[in-house]
């Protein structure tokens, strides 16, 4: 006879084997600034959070190098150190934390559901959504090969290895425009590379952008690769491409950002909760609640205009706190 023949519940039509469902008050998904810091607060709130880290543990900071805008450290840390102590930091007080992907949700009842590598089902009163975004690059093979040596998607991050040398931004959207006037204040010379001839950006941004000395603009030019030996020394551009008057350039420079858009990581959730038209999660103004309530959104997933390690922690630290008084009331 079979005393523990596991049973089998049924889910959105999948079968789930009960041993791979499991019960917690606090989910939290994502490990970069934002989830770790919510690991933090939720723990010392006694939430006993799960964690989930999703496939790159620690978030976009692990693929820097040195971070010196974080508050706290005066002679600047690696990402991965940085990450590595958020990390043990919300371990000391009890955080759950565990390598694995949100493949699919259900957060159309009280209790929300998540499941993990299609697998396992973790079964939450409380979900922090904390997944982040990612830059988007323009697939070029060099973009690899020099990341962190001369390449960037961030300036505000970046720019300061680069005073008084001269640097290319791609890109023809506000991020573009704003990224070359921050630089344009730390560098000798900006190239604005865009490749249509006109900019997307807003009437103000590119007032600015056009006129700001040290920025020259590359009209319709597109980047198709990068050279140097220890790292970025220039780029291969063509201008035109597919005219008569198509030319290849190359330009001279010590740092490549890209500045062409990022995409939020909210895919698997899209089904239930709101995004902008670029798939940023909508949250109420002035606190990390999401359309659903019980689900909350931290860091850059929720967030088009900062996108930063400082703003992901505190908005990290902003959905603890709303999950915390939303259990509460759901006592
Ligand atoms: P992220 O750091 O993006 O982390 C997202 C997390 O979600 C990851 O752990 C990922 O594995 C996980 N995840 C995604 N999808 C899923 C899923 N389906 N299931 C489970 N987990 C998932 N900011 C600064 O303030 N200073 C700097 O110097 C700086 N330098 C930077 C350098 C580089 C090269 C880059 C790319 C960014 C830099 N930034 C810097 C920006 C900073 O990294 C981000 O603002 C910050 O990491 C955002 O934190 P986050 O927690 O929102 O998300
Ligand atoms: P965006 O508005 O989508 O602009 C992306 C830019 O990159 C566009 O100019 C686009 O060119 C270009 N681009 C895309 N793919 C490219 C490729 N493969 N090669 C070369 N160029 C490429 O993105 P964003 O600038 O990051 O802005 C996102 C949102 O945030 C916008 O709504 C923006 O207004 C907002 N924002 C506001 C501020 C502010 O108000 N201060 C600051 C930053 C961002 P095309 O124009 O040819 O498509």
């Amino acid at each position: 006879m079979e005393f523990f023949k596991p049973m089998e519940i049924k889910y959105d039509s999948k079968q789930v084997n009960i041993e791979n469902i499991e019960k917690t008050r606090c989910l939290i998904i994502g490990s970069g600034p934002a989830g770790y810091t919510a690991a933090i607060y939720a723990s010392r709130a006694n939430l006993k959070p799960v964690l989930y880290t999703g496939l790159q543990m620690g978030g976009q900071l692990t693929t820097t190098t040195e971070v010196e805008n974080y508050p706290g450290y005066p002679d600047g840390i690696t990402g991965p150190q940085m990450m590595e102590d958020l990390k043990k930091q919300a371990e000391r007080f009890g955080a759950d934390i565990r390598f694995g992907i949100a493949t699919s949700v259900d957060f159309s009842h009280k209790t929300h559901k998540v499941t993990i590598d299609d697998d396992k089902v973790i079964l939450a009163d409380a979900v922090i959504i904390a997944t982040g975004a990612t830059a988007k690059y323009l697939g070029i093979e060099s973009e690899v090969k020099y990341a962190g040596m001369g390449v960037s998607a961030c300036a505000t991050c970046d720019g300061f290895f680069y005073r008084g040398k001269d640097v290319a931004v791609v890109g023809g959207g506000d991020t573009a425009a704003e990224e070359a006037t921050y630089l344009a204040g730390l560098c000798r010379k900006v190239y604005l590379i865009v490749r249509r001839d006109v900019l997307r950006a807003s009437k103000a941004m590119q007032h600015k952008v056009l006129n700001t000395p040290n920025v020259e603009i590359l009209w319709e030019h597109q980047t198709i690769d990068l050279f140097g030996d220890d790292g970025v020394e220039g780029a291969t551009l063509i201008k035109k491409s597919g005219t008569p008057e198509e030319e290849v350039i190359k330009i001279k420079i010590d740092g490549f950002f890209l500045a062409i858009g990022h995409s939020p990581n909210s895919d698997v959730f899209k089904k239930f909760i709101e995004t902008d038209e670029v798939g940023y999660i909508k949250t109420i103004p002035g606190t990390t609640k999401t359309n659903v309530p019980g689900d909350f959104a931290a860091g850059d997933v929720q967030d088009p205009h900062y996108r930063q390690a400082v703003t992901a922690a505190g908005t990290g630290c902003m959905a603890a706190i709303d999950a915390e008084r939303y259990l509460s009331e759901l006592k």
